[in-house]
């Protein structure tokens, strides 16, 4: 199987920008300064930050960056679907196909905070009939899964080796 890596490319960041500039001004919203400089941020770093990592990182260009200015443009950018909002590692990841088909499923490591992004309309519509069947609606048509990455799996197994004369140690 393969996964597309998380390493921006060069000129990926720039890309996405552009892009996000595009969506917003059709939909006649404003990516206003600080709500360009979060989303880059998220796009630089390739993998998902929490809201601390984010302040740190905002703070380290904008001195005087606010909590609240910051969540606000965390808010908005959730609501254009330029990042996504990760309850499973209670952190933020831009969104890498912003422009693109939207997608339902976020494969997210609890290791690291890596994401997947996957696109199965199919799946999804089964997901949403079943769900309805209960009588429920969902909420969100972003559904995370908790999974772990390559990375994360390598060390896991490593660790367990290590632990071995543990092995009921929880
Ligand atoms: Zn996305
Ligand atoms: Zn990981």
């Amino acid at each position: 199987m393969h996964t597309s890596s998380r390493t921006p490319r060069p000129n990926s960041v720039d890309e996405q920008l552009t892009i996000a500039d595009s969506l917003c001004e059709e939909r006649g919203r404003r990516l206003t300064p600080i709500r360009r400089k979060v989303l880059e941020l998220l796009l630089r770093h390739g993998r998902s930050l929490k809201a601390y990592e984010l302040l740190d990182a905002m703070r380290a260009e904008h001195p005087g960056a606010a909590p609240p200015t910051v969540y606000r443009a965390l808010d908005f950018l959730v609501d254009e679907g330029l990042i996504h909002r990760l309850d499973a590692v209670n952190a933020w990841t831009a969104c890498h196909d912003a422009g693109g088909e939207p997608h339902d499923l976020l494969v997210v490591c609890t290791g690291c905070g890596a994401v997947a992004e996957v696109s199965d309309p199919a799946m999804s519509r089964q997901l949403a009939e079943r769900v309805a069947r209960t009588g429920f609606a969902l909420a969100t048509h972003e559904m995370e899964i908790r999974a772990l990455c390559p990375q994360c799996q390598k060390k896991s197994s490593a660790h367990a080796t290590e632990g071995s004369s543990h092995p009921h140690e929880h």
